[in-house]
């Protein structure tokens, strides 16, 4: 017999897949023109310049067998050692190559955490709105999934609802900024308040309770924009970190896992991170692209493609009378459902050719995401159907 709740998870795909894959069978019924697809956080830019040039050097240059074979479990020393380096220079954090695990991207990432640190139930804390997968991969790695409900004003912290939320069953809070749906990015503020009630909750239940920091998109802000790097404000923090968003590279499944050298008995909670890699079999991740991170490891995306693509469609929809907030970071708007039912609503924009989230399973009922990780002209090309459909509202 197989396991029913795996089964489960592999009918039933998460409402961006599923909206995904229905707008590639609509766009080859209808033409792609006629289909405006917001559905998938699939980078538009393409990758910087410097990661062709290198790939194009290590096949050309590097003939050995190396190139394609196993690097040592936690990822090649040589990346290591340049992640840790970059890290120290952009945020003095003290890192060595032993601090890093180098992962296929920022899921492997959290699940090898979420694994490493679960020991009997423990209670994982998300702050809505969160990336749907956080239940996925909490639940699957035997955590207890716990909520946090957000302001609904700004899409920040409700912090007395985190401190309620913190049981002596809690094991870590899985923090998110800029944030997947939101694009909101904590304040500096929000973040020393975050850890000053971590330490309080840590001190009163004698133990640690960790941040596992998700950070795809810690380098896609706006504006001149800064994002606290949350080791420097919270000494028991582990970065899951992916290279899919900040060098357009999803498709090729790189990323790495983090801890601070701060963290609480930081030897054996990198070893449980190591030992859940391996029980997981996220051992060695892709070569190639190991050694294209330790070469480009300080290549920036242009952001400004973005930029302009977030100014516009938040522009264009505030005016037509659509309620969002102006995203600060990653590409994503997160806009009110005119109608209760986000579902519905969502729906209702299908029929438009309009393909946007409903926010329910980001924790977030009435709302809607749309990511603008997109052709600009696709935007400009679909404005007309987001008046017409906010129209309806208005009759
Ligand atoms: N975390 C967040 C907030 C995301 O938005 C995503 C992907 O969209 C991931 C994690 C997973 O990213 P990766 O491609 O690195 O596995």
């Amino acid at each position: 017999m197989y396991n029913k709740k795996m089964c489960e998870l592999g009918n039933c795909r998460s409402a961006i897949r599923e909206l995904f894959e229905y707008g590639k069978i609509r766009a080859k019924e209808m033409g792609g023109d006629k289909v405006y697809d917001f559905s998938l956080g699939n980078p538009s830019v393409p990758a910087p310049n410097e990661i062709k040039e290198t790939l194009i050097q290590l096949i050309t240059e590097n003939t050995s067998s190396s190139l394609h074979g196993y690097t040592s479990a936690q990822g090649a020393l040589e990346t290591r050692v340049a992640i840790a380096c970059s890290l120290n220079k952009k945020y003095g954090a003290e890192l060595c190559p032993e601090n890093i695990y180098i992962t296929v991207g920022a899921a492997a990432g959290l699940c090898i955490v979420l694994k490493a640190l679960n020991s009997a139930n423990d209670e994982f804390i998300v702050l809505a709105p969160f990336f749907p997968e956080y239940k996925v991969f909490i639940e699957s790695q035997g955590g207890v999934f716990k909520k946090v409900p957000f302001n609904e004003s700004d899409f920040s912290v409700n912090l007395s609802a985190l401190e309620n939320s913190i049981t002596s069953k809690t094991k870590g809070v899985i923090v998110n900024s800029p944030n997947n749906p939101s694009g909101v990015v904590y304040s500096e503020e929000t973040v020393k308040a975050i850890a000053k009630i971590l330490n309080k909750k840590s001190e009163e239940y004698k133990k640690p309770i960790y941040i596992i920091s998700d950070e795809p998109y810690r380098e896609l802000v706006y504006d001149g924009k800064k994002v606290p790097f949350l080791m420097n404000y919270y000494d028991n923090t582990i970065i899951c970190y992916s290279f899919s968003k900040s060098l357009s590279l999803p498709g090729e499944r790189i990323g790495y896992v983090a801890v601070s050298g701060k963290v609480e008995d930081q030897k054996n909670v990198y070893a449980s991170i190591c030992g859940a890699g391996r029980g997981l079999g996220y051992v060695c991740a892709p070569s190639l692209f190991q050694k294209v991170i330790e070469k480009c490891i300080d290549a920036k995306t242009d952001v400004a493609e973005y930029d302009r693509n977030r100014k516009l469609l938040y522009g264009e929809l505030s005016k037509m009378g659509y309620e969002c907030i102006r995203p600060d970071g990653a590409f994503y708007l997160f806009i009110k459902s005119p109608e209760k039912d986000a579902n519905v609503f969502c729906d209702k924009a299908k029929q438009k050719g309009l393909l946007i989230v409903p926010g329910d399973s980001f924790g977030a009922p009435g709302y809607a995401r749309i990511a603008y990780c997109v052709d600009y002209e696709m935007i400009k090309r679909s404005l007309p159907a987001f008046k017409e459909l906010i129209l309806e509202y208005k009759k």
